[in-house]
């Protein structure tokens, strides 16, 4: 709770950044790097101290004089969940008000668009919430990351063709879970996830590969959405239409149906096993592997010709892209491209094992931070 006191707000605000940003700090670094008298830092101090924002921690060894008390963020002060939902499953994380990863898990629920699978849902979001033994009044808010196109409040999916879910609103967690709920396209909260973990805040294409193919672009530390939220859906840019694979949208060889897993991937076949295959050098996996990534290769050279930034290849296959995978892809592009560049412009993903579920907390985190 911000107190209104004017004189003070300005400094509670921006001396909450300095002890958050320094994890530890004493009262002395804090009136010598706000330039602040110790009695204004004491008075806000004690404000942030009743207000839960801020604790003490001990103090710092010194062997000189008496040493001072430290002071940091309250790391118990807010939480927030993200969900990633599947066909068959979903996986929860749980991210604490300092974007720390508490913990995962994955509960087995077929998605269904109807009242047992939302309550049961519910059900195991708060079960997953206390056993981390965190009060669910803490929790500031769920955030979904689903695979569709959401509405830019983050309340309804526009388009849903994945799990069939278009039409779908937050409300309808938000009455099963009991706390507020933010939707988020899957791929952005890839993005989101890869930026926090990367610290790397430069414009970029995100190329979120899993089952299926996400894009995202950052401009201006941003997500591009677009005017209706349909930006950054470079999975259905169409290379072949004609002869090309079915797409899942109904057409016919978009950029999903070469660059996915679903598209490397047998019936049945899993990313393992696959690798597994890979590593003893069967020819027919080393083949197919080859095949797939000259073509994940056309499609880069092809998003990077009208954007001309950074590419990260980011979600479940960033894990087992290794350095030859990438040259292989540098050198393909390198050959292939109208305007060759010095410096190879594709980067592997940090290789977070549940990029969405973690993405999908980081708004929620973000805007608690925000107002405070
Ligand atoms: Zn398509």
């Amino acid at each position: 709770m911000k107190r209104d006191n004017n004189r003070l707000s300005g400094h509670y605000r921006a001396m909450y950044k300095l002890i958050y940003e320094s994890g530890k700090i004493s009262k002395q670094d804090i009136a010598m790097k706000m330039n602040l008298s110790l009695p204004t830092v004491t008075q806000t101090l004690h404000q942030l101290m009743e207000d839960e924002q801020i604790v003490t921690d001990g103090k710092f060894t010194s062997s000189v004089g008496r040493r001072a008390v430290v002071y940091s963020p309250n790391n118990e002060r807010a939480y927030a969940v993200g969900l990633e939902l599947f066909a068959n499953h979903v996986t929860a994380t749980l991210v604490n008000v300092l974007y720390e990863d508490l913990g995962s898990t994955t509960i087995n629920l077929p998605f269904k668009i109807e009242e047992g699978y939302f309550q049961q849902l519910g059900d195991w979001v708060r079960e997953f919430i206390s056993a981390q033994s965190i009060s669910l009044d803490k929790v500031v808010g769920v955030g979904i990351g689903i695979q569709g196109l959401i509405s830019a409040d983050g309340k309804k999916v526009l388009y849903g063709k994945i799990l069939n879910c278009t039409g779908l609103t937050s409300s309808q967690f938000e009455r099963a879970i009991g706390i507020p709920v933010t939707l988020f396209h899957d791929a952005d909260c890839v993005a989101l996830a890869e930026q926090n973990q990367s610290h790397n805040q430069e414009d970029a294409i995100y190329l979120s590969i899993g089952e299926h193919l996400g894009t995202a672009i950052v401009i201006n530390n941003q997500i591009y959405t677009g005017e209706k939220g349909r930006s950054g859906t470079m999975e259905h840019i169409t290379l072949n239409s004609k002869t090309g694979h079915k797409c899942y949208c109904g057409r016919r060889g978009c950029l999903e149906t070469y660059s996915s897993l679903s598209a490397l991937l047998r019936e049945n076949e899993t990313i393992e096993g696959f690798m597994d295959h890979l590593k003893q050098k069967d020819q027919e996996t080393v083949q197919r592997w080859r095949d797939y990534l000259t073509n994940l290769a056309e499609v880069i050279n092809n998003l990077h010709m009208f954007t001309d930034n950074r590419l990260v290849i980011a979600g479940v296959l960033a894990r087992y892209l290794d350095d030859g995978a990438i040259e292989f892809i540098n050198k393909r592009i390198k050959s292939i491209t109208a305007f060759p560049e010095d410096q190879p412009y594709v980067e592997r993903g940090t290789a977070q094992s549940r990029p969405v579920s973690f993405g999908a907390t980081l708004p929620i985190i973000k805007s608690v931070l925000d107002n405070i």
